[in-house]
């Protein structure tokens, strides 16, 4: 096999810390240093590349072959944004994990990888390495014991498969081999490595304070791999003006809403979300922003039915409400800062008016502050606080059983590094799995 670069400095390392024996545990970590061979390089030790680090491993086991598989990442902590999901609490898949779920140019490409390992599959694996989780709303399910046991259960696993890591490495280059069964060059921050088969699952730009980095776009540039621009998903919306104001006046409630693109969205996904909305400092956050952020174009309007589920022309014309005050049954609707809020922007006098004395027009006006309220944003938070990104490596380069790229054998991607962007609600982590997993055994 073809050895690595090497300088003085590693041939000095080497002498230190052989290759394999770390010189923190004397266990299976390499030198940061020094330049291993392997059989599989994964680039990326985050749930994508965890999973399939510890499917490939585990299958060359059962097949009683050995086979050397060495993770390499930038970050000296394994898995940042995993141990940060959820807020800690890491929602690490959905029961309802389906194609629908995701954004992508082609958003079937997730099917055969769901299916080959379905929320049920991860579930049972999250059994076998000692850990449990329960069911919150909309099939989403959360880690009992949180998001770094989650993590560290699954470093120790592939470690104990046999797995080694190589932390503090950034990769900075991909050189395909230049015939078949060649070698991958690897080119990292020291020095290169080499190997027959590499799985490219080094994420997505989102979050850089959490390790996300545009090296794939990078890659895909160095190997004439198609590439979708990368866009922030799941991040708040920034409001300006009155609209903002408002958002500030009312800063830490959350309420339940109906979130709609005026204009009707892309082509893929719904264009309108109901979930929990939470009102902050710099416009609207919570579920139901950051979901309809991911499908948001600058300059759209946003549509927002703050009851939904109540007909209001039709409750409003309820003859056992004709008594009551505008204001009093927008009171009972809404939380009352939110309530008076949304009546101060009705002409004056109109709230503390009978609903039945009310013009037709005025009756439109007072259910329009509730369920049309229409606001544009100024941007979305951006990546900085994008839990993931659309956008990735076009999967039409890629074989959908198997993760790998079609015109270049033993080149594997996986994860968010793919055009694949989950909705809030554990399917992004769940994408990782079912892509880690359709790699590592394939690999
Ligand atoms: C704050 C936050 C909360 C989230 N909560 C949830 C949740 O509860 N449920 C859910 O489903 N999803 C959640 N997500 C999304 C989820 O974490 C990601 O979709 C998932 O981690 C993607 O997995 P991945 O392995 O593809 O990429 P990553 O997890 O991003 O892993 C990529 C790895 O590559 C490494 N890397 C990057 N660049 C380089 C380089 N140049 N050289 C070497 N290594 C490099 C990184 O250090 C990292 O370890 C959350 C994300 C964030 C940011």
């Amino acid at each position: 096999m073809q050895r690595g670069w090497r300088d003085a400095k590693s041939v000095l390392a080497l002498l230190v810390f052989p290759a394999g024996i770390s010189y923190k545990s004397g266990m299976t970590e390499l030198s940061p240093t020094a330049p291993p061979d392997a059989d599989i390089l994964v680039l990326g030790a985050g749930p994508a590349g965890m999973l399939c680090a510890l499917m490939a491993a585990r299958k060359a086991k059962a097949a009683g072959i050995r086979r050397d598989i060495v993770l390499v990442d930038q970050d000296r902590t394994m898995a940042r944004k995993l141990r940060a999901s959820g807020g800690g609490r890491c929602n690490c898949t959905n029961l309802h994990a389906a194609p629908g779920n995701y954004l992508s140019k082609d958003p079937r490409f997730t099917a055969q990888a769901l299916k080959r390992f379905p929320p049920a599959q991860f579930l049972a694996l999250l059994k076998e390495l000692g850990l449990s989780a329960h069911e919150e709303d909309q099939g989403k399910m959360f880690c009992d014991q949180g998001a770094q046991a989650l993590a560290e259960a699954l470093e120790k696993a592939c470690r104990k498969a046999g797995c080694r890591f190589l932390p503090g490495r950034a990769v900075t280059g991909l050189v395909p081999p230049a015939e078949p069964g060649g070698l991958f060059r690897v080119d990292t921050e020291h020095g290169a490595l080499f190997a027959p088969r590499v799985a490219l699952a080094l994420g997505s730009p989102a979050w850089p304070a959490l390790g996300g980095t545009d090296v794939v776009a990078r890659l895909a540039g160095m190997l004439g791999l198609p590439h979708i621009p990368a866009r922030p998903a799941l991040t708040p919306l920034l409001l300006s003006g009155p609209d903002l104001d408002l958002c500030r006046e009312l800063s830490g409630l959350s309420v339940e809403a109906r979130l709609s693109l005026a204009g009707g969205g892309p082509e893929c996904g719904s264009a309108s979300v109901t979930d929990s909305l939470l009102f902050t400092h710099q416009g609207l956050s919570g579920p139901a922003a950051l979901r309809l952020s991911s499908r948001w174009r600058r300059g759209e309007e946003i549509v927002i039915d703050l009851a939904p589920g109540t007909d209001l022309p039709a409750l409003l014309r309820r003859p056992d409400k004709g008594k009551a005050l505008a204001r009093t049954i927008v009171a009972g609707l809404l939380p009352r800062r939110l309530a008076e809020a949304r009546l101060a922007g009705l002409p004056p006098g109109l709230a503390d008016r009978r609903v039945a004395e009310l013009s037709r027009a005025e009756l439109d006006a007072l259910a329009r502050c509730l369920n049309h309220w229409r606001v544009t944003p100024k941007a979305t938070a951006g990546m900085a606080r994008a839990e993931a990104a659309s956008g990735g490596l076009d999967t039409a380069a890629f074989s959908a059983r198997t993760m790998q790229c079609k015109a270049i054998p033993g080149l594997f991607a996986l994860g968010e590094a793919l055009d694949v962007a989950g909705d809030l609600g554990g399917f992004n982590l769940h994408w990782a799995w079912a892509s880690g997993f359709a790699a590592g055994q394939a690999i």
